[in-house]
């Protein structure tokens, strides 16, 4: 319930997007600075420190400026007019606050450049370089102008000299305060890039730990593993897996009729084709040479010997002539089921048997491993 109610107001006070509602909180936390001024204001006047006509009129437009800006974001006009955080108007915004106060509250003088320094420092990163300098010019523009004018019609009576040595200290503060920070934001940005380039260089690495170099299928340590874990599953699950072993049939003589280079586009073409008719969930590796291993999870024999039809069809069907006129290609595989007590070591020893029978029954088929010992021929 009290989750619900949050949720509701964040809704009704926030709004409904995601990035306005950021935009909003950050306005929240500037408004939250401007409250802290505010006070201090209002405490000034009662301790007769400061005028109240300067007091109301800096109050009057911190106020007026953050209901503006609320209204603006809230309603989504900001979105719509492509600037969805309105965050160099926050900064102008500001920027006009400390000059206002500058100008009119002579007590706030110190303050409002410490201010000042703050506001081009925090929002620093929500503008671009060439917006930063031209609000750091404008605002020593803005106090050199109120310092310059008030000179001129000697309405101020502060000390004059200590006043220009406040301005020349902004004018050299402020830019190196910018340029300090600007190095800081990059410096991070950098360092955000280098991590994520390491991060990119090291799934690469993954990548290419666990693949084959030349047919892009899962090397035989990585199918292994996965051979390992699909046992220690099925301890677990009881439920039954295959695996087939797949081996090219008369590819010694594709390498003596038509090269080692041919030979080898044939098997990244064979990889690619039982790549895409692969069941979901299953999983091919090269075993070595032309041999390949797939890993078939949670499926029973049938499901397998289906698969691996599938798998023949599309090899029958693929157009293998752009490797030479005339040439086609075929493969046997032998296929066994997991049953739970079986070590990995014995499923591929049946399913190498199977392979086996494949070849010496005539090549171009899938022979299932039985539970008895004779293996037999169950598809062609
Ligand atoms: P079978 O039908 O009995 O399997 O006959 P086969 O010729 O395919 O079998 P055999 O074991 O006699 O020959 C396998 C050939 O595969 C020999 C080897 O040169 C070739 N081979 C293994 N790895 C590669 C490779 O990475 N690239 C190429 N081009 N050929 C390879
Ligand atoms: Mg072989
Ligand atoms: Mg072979």
């Amino acid at each position: 319930m009290a989750k619900l109610t949050l949720h509701l107001i964040s809704l009704t006070f926030l709004g409904p997007t995601s990035a306005m509602r950021r935009a909003i909180l950050r306005l929240a936390w500037m408004l939250c600075s401007y409250s802290f001024v505010l006070v201090s204001l209002v405490l000034a006047v009662y301790l007769d420190r400061v005028d109240a006509a300067p007091a109301r009129l800096l109050g009057g437009y911190i106020l007026a400026g953050g209901l503006t800006f609320y209204a603006l974001l809230r309603s989504g006009w900001a979105h719509r007019h492509n600037s969805p955080t309105m965050a160099c108007p926050q900064v102008l915004f500001s920027i006009g606050a400390v000059l206002l106060a500058y100008a009119t509250i002579p007590f706030s003088r110190t303050l409002a450049l410490q201010w000042l320094c703050l506001i081009l420092v925090f929002d620093m990163h929500r503008l671009q370089t060439a917006q930063i300098w031209a609000c750091t010019a404008l605002a020593l523009a803005g106090l050199f102008g109120i310092v310059g004018y008030e000179q001129l019609t000697h309405t101020t009576g502060v000390n004059r000299v200590g006043e220009w040595i406040n301005m020349g200290m902004t004018a050299i503060t402020l830019p190196v305060l910018v340029t300090v920070s600007g190095l800081a934001r990059r410096l991070r940005r950098q360092n955000e890039r280098q991590r994520l380039e390491m991060a990119e260089a090291l799934s690469q690495m993954q990548m290419l730990a666990i693949h084959d170099g030349l047919t892009r299928t899962l090397t035989r340590r990585h199918m292994q593993q996965l051979l390992d874990e699909e046992v220690s599953r099925q301890k677990r699950t009881r439920r039954v897996f295959c695996v087939a072993m797949l081996d090219l049939d008369w590819f010694k003589q594709v390498n003596d009729r038509l090269g080692h280079a041919v030979g080898d586009a044939v098997l990244i073409d064979f990889a690619a084709q039982v790549q895409s008719a692969l069941d979901k969930g299953h999983a091919v590796a090269r075993w070595g040479g032309e041999e390949f291993l797939i890993l078939m999870p949670e499926t029973s024999l049938p499901e397998a010997i289906t698969a691996l039809q599938r798998i023949r069809l599309a090899v029958h069907k693929h157009d293998w002539q752009r490797h030479a006129g005339n040439f086609r290609l075929t493969f046997s595989a032998g296929v066994s089921q997991h049953t739970v007590d079986d070590k990995p070591e014995r499923i591929l020893a049946m399913a190498d048997g199977a392979l086996y029978t494949a070849k010496s029954t005539g090549r171009d088929r899938t022979c299932a491993a039985p539970t008895s010992p004779e293996p037999e021929a169950v598809s062609t």
